[in-house]
Formats: structure tokens, C-alpha cells, sequence
């Protein structure tokens, strides 16, 4: 068994994403509604690991805010000021599609701060690995604004606090949720020593940014692999995808510290994706980052809580990501595994393996 930190706290679900339907804005023609990232999936996630036992065996590590000058490590002055504003008055966007309410300034910096402490924790080998069920999510959150829920880059900042305050220098960053993490990319687009690897639906969002061949720039080219795999991939495509891509790309890198940017949107049950990963997909994929975080960097390995709006299919996928990490089974069988693992189209198809084909070429641009 490892030990494994665990960060959370209640207010992370207080964070008000307002009466939206879906993503559409209430209004004459819109039966408000609930919008999609809502604490629900959150919260019964959270107590599926309390019921499943393996609540118990986590190391509890509270979380504290960011502060402004660590927000500042990738968000501008002007941006971050901003959202303080608005969260003391009633919130509003921070960008494009991320709703806020009052207070969710500090939400959103304990969310960030959350990541930090856990991996603070990890560097400082007082836990062997960790997961942080934090929210907002982060990895669409760009330098200067918000986008796709998310409102400061939970990942991207905490990567470069343990740059800046612990002296970590190759740090790994690998993206499972089915969105591109196009803020994660922006933060270190330059940065040799930061490998971000999102493999995504091809075109969802942002439909703009996500391709194969965004490598990096200047002395960060050749740090930056997107895999956008075609709509309807399963579990077959995805774990070819680590296979053949994410795993040799991190032998190749060599990172002191892997964080995994974890959605759960890419499953069979997601109302925003088109994808069709079972939990025993996420348990695969999971297992293959622990596995490679052993070989390069003595397990160290931090995975955040990103996308993921199946209320019902959500705790299943997370509690087998969390196994993984602890390394125990607990008596919970995923009611769902059964009839998604085996529908037609779980194992990878040609038109996706050659999607896959292409990002290996991006390996051996990978600076070492
Ligand atoms: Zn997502």
C-alpha cells in the first residue's frame, strides 16, 4: 500500500457556476437550469471513497490559498485583480464560458493553493503520491482570463511554485480530460523543462488550439504533444495512446515530478464528450502514469481533478484512479463496467491507431 495525500474541502463545491442549462445562459428563450459543472459529481465522489473504506486510508492534506504572487507565476497582475474584484461584488464571467459568483476568488485560490500543498507534499516525500479533488477546475484557464469553467490554472501554477520554491526542474504534465488543456500548453509553450502532453477529442474545446502539430516554440520546441483522437475512441485507443505516446514520450523526458490533469468527460456516460473510456480504461491509464512516475522519478506523482459530468459514472472512474495510486481494491465494483467495457468500438480502430502514428513522430522532437 502507498501513502497517498488527498486534498479537498467543502467550500470547493460552494463555488456557484449560476442557473445556466447545460452551458446555454438562462434567460426568455432558456429554462434556467443547472449548469454542467456543478459540485455534484464532486461530492458523490467524495463519498464513494468514504463508503468504499478508502476515504480512511487517505493522508488528509488541508489545503491553503494560493497567494496572489503565486497566482502571478502564470496569471497576470491585471487578471487576477480582476476576478478578486468581481467575486466581492456578485461574480460574473472570468473570460469565455466561466461563471463565477461571490466569493469564488478565494475558492479558486484555495483550489490552486490545494494542488500546491499536496504537491509541496509529494516533492517533500511526506506521501508517496497524491489526488486533488479540487474545483474550479484549471486547465483551460489562460495567463490573462478564464475560459471553460475553469479560473486560475490549478496545475500550471503549482508546476511553477515547485519550480520557483523548491527548485524542481523537470516536471511532466499529462492531460486525460477529453478537452484540450490549452492553458496548461500557453504556461509553458516556451518552457524545455516542462513537457505537456494533452491527449483530447479532436475539435471540442477549445476549437481553436489542440492540433498535432503544436510542438512549443523557441528553446520549448518539441515540449508540447497534443493526441487528438477522433470522436467515439474506447478504452482500445486510449491506452494504445499511452502505450505508444505518453509513455516513451516521459522515458524519453525524464521528469523529476508527473502531474496528471485528470477529467473524467472522456467516459462512455459523459453528456460533453463523445468518447467511450470505462473505468477500467481510467484504471489502465492510471497504472501506466504510476508505473513510469516509479521508473523516472521515485513515484512521484500528483493527479487533479479536472473535467467529468456524468453525476451517476464520475465516483466509479475517480475511486479506480484512487485504487491505483494506494495500490488496494476495495470491495466497489463499477455497475456500469460489465456492459460499456465490451459494446462494439472498445478496441482501437484503424482511423484512430493512425491518428496515434502520427503524434509518435512528435517523440523525437522531445528535448532531452
Ligand atoms: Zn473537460
Amino acid at each position: 500500500m502507498r501513502k497517498t495525500g488527498f486534498t479537498y474541502h467543502e467550500i470547493y463545491l460552494w463555488h456557484d457556476t449560476g442557473n445556466a442549462a447545460g452551458t446555454f445562459a438562462a434567460g426568455l428563450q432558456v429554462q434556467p437550469g443547472e449548469h454542467y459543472e456543478h459540485p455534484e459529481t464532486k461530492r458523490r465522489f467524495r463519498n464513494l471513497l468514504e463508503v468504499s473504506g478508502i476515504l480512511a486510508k487517505l493522508v488528509q492534506i488541508n489545503p491553503k490559498e494560493a497567494t496572489f504572487e503565486q497566482l502571478q507565476l502564470f496569471h497576470t497582475k491585471g487578471y487576477i485583480e480582476k476576478i478578486r474584484k468581481m467575486s466581492n461584488l456578485s461574480g460574473g464571467d472570468a473570460g469565455e464560458g466561466a461563471p463565477f459568483g461571490k466569493g469564488s476568488f478565494e475558492i479558486a485560490s484555495l483550489a490552486t493553493g490545494g494542488v500546491i500543498q499536496l504537491a509541496k507534499a509529494v516533492w517533500n516525500s511526506e506521501i508517496n503520491n497524491g489526488y486533488a479533488l479540487v474545483r474550479p477546475p484549471g486547465h483551460h484557464a489562460e495567463s490573462d482570463r478564464g475560459r471553460g469553467f475553469c479560473i486560475f490554472g490549478n496545475i500550471a501554477v503549482a508546476a511553477k511554485s515547485l519550480h520557483h520554491e523548491c527548485g524542481v526542474k523537470r516536471i511532466a504534465i499529462v492531460d486525460w480530460d477529453v478537452h484540450h488543456g490549452n492553458g496548461t500548453q500557453e504556461a509553458f509553450y516556451d518552457n524545455p523543462n516542462v513537457l505537456t502532453i494533452s491527449i483530447h477529442q479532436d475539435g471540442l474545446f477549445p476549437s481553436d488550439s489542440g492540433f498535432i502539430g503544436e510542438r512549443g516554440i523557441k528553446s520549448g520546441l518539441g515540449s508540447n504533444l497534443n493526441i487528438p483522437l477522433p470522436p467515439g475512441s474506447g478504452n482500445g485507443a486510449y491506452v494504445s495512446a499511452f502505450k505508444e505516446v505518453v509513455c516513451p514520450a516521459l522515458e524519453k523526458f525524464e521528469p523529476d515530478f508527473i502531474f496528471v490533469a485528470s477529467g473524467y468527460d472522456s467516459s462512455v456516460n459523459d453528456p460533453l464528450g463523445r468518447m467511450m473510456v470505462t473505468s477500467s480504461g481510467y484504471r489502465n491509464m492510471a497504472s501506466m502514469m504510476i508505473e513510469a512516475a516509479d521508473n523516472c522519478c521515485n513515484g512521484k506523482l500528483v493527479v487533479v481533478h479536472e473535467g467529468g459530468y456524468s453525476i451517476p459514472y464520475v465516483p466509479y472512474c475517480g475511486l479506480a484512479v484512487i485504487e491505483e495510486l494506494v495500490n488496494i481494491r476495495t470491495e466497489i465494483f463499477d455497475p456500469n463496467l460489465s456492459k460499456r467495457d465490451e459494446i462494439p468500438g472498445q478496441e482501437i480502430q484503424p482511423h484512430q491507431a493512425e491518428i496515434i502514428k502520427k503524434a509518435v513522430e512528435g517523440i523525437d522532437f522531445i528535448p532531452n
